[in-house]
């Protein structure tokens, strides 16, 4: 797993503040988050031996970011401490009405180089199934693509300038509905007009060798050279999504490293996503290993 790990900072407060505006707040938590982490942490619970590439600040942060995953056994030796540098940070407001506004601040994340998956690629660190995001530099996203030696499952999440040919290596390429028509256009297609499926059909005909889309409450769409197929949502009682599209990403390659197939490996991805939504919060939400997941429809 290479990408972001991040302190997520929530204050809730009566209302979100204006221009200019001091409020005070009522509450405040600080959880990790990012999605190279939280990426980590599900696959982890979803049975894989993880290691986790990626950088934090020499700050109070860093702990807290990597509190889940240490928890869990993830080998974080291949995290690098940036001197003089923050922790990713996301300030989180929430008023009474659950509406929101974020600040991501990449810090540690944004640090990444090329230069820096060398070294980590180097010495052994990069192995087995690597899985990719977009929340940090292209350069290391793109050289981390390059130097994988086996099966890379890129989340193109948020949507980031990588080369062609690190979408066309993609074995899948998981994203949602709107990633979906972003990955299109980079791959100099024209989503306009497309929907959901058609747009999965013409990012494997742009080259994509296997595509997961994933639709929320409404399942994913699985495809490969034999076509598009559906896999359906499990029908659960929905308290707080945030985080399900990492569980979801996690749980596949996860399953993917213990050689199952893309259909079983997306299957068994929807039961873990719909555990991920059953409690609030992010990475406290995801099943742990061997809890018993929800069927799907
Ligand atoms: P993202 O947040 O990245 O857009 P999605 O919202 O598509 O991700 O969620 C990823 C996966 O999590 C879905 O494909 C589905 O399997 C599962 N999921 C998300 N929301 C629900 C829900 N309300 N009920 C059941 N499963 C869900």
């Amino acid at each position: 797993m290479v990408g972001s790990t991040n302190v997520d900072v929530t204050a809730t407060v009566p209302r979100l503040p204006g221009r200019g505006e001091t409020l005070l707040g009522t509450s405040l938590v600080s959880s990790p988050g990012g999605k190279g982490a939280n990426q980590a942490l599900a696959a982890s619970r979803a049975g894989a031996s993880v290691r986790f590439v990626g950088a934090v600040g020499d700050d109070d942060a860093a702990p807290t970011a990597l509190c889940h995953l240490r928890a869990d056994g993830v080998d974080l030796s291949t995290v690098l401490t940036r001197e003089g540098v923050p922790t990713g940070t996301a300030l989180i407001w929430v008023d009474d009405s659950a509406e929101n506004s974020i600040v991501v601040v990449p810090g540690a994340n944004g640090s990444l180089t090329a230069a820096d998956v060398d070294t980590v690629a180097d010495g052994g660190g990069l192995e087995g199934v690597v899985v990719l995001q977009g929340e940090i530099p292209a350069e290391a996203v793109t050289r981390a693509a390059e130097l994988a030696p086996g099966r890379v499952v890129m989340n193109l999440a948020p949507v980031i300038e990588v080369p062609t040919r690190v979408l066309t290596a993609a074995d899948p390429l998981i994203v949602n509905e709107h990633e979906g028509a972003e990955a299109l256009r980079l791959l100099g297609g024209s989503p306009e007009g497309l929907g959901e499926e058609a747009t999965v059909a013409a990012l494997l005909a742009a080259g994509v060798p296997n595509v997961v889309m994933t639709l929320g409450a409404r399942g994913a769409f699985v495809a490969d050279a034999s076509g598009v197929r559906t896999v359906p949502a499990a029908r659960v009682r929905a308290v707080d999504t945030t985080g399900a599209g990492d569980a979801f990403v996690g749980a596949v390659a996860a399953r993917l490293a213990a050689g199952a197939g893309l259909d079983e490996a997306t299957s068994y991805a929807a039961r873990f996503a719909a555990g991920a939504v059953l409690a609030a919060g992010t990475q406290s939400s995801y099943p742990q290993r061997g809890a018993t997941l929800p069927e799907l429809r």
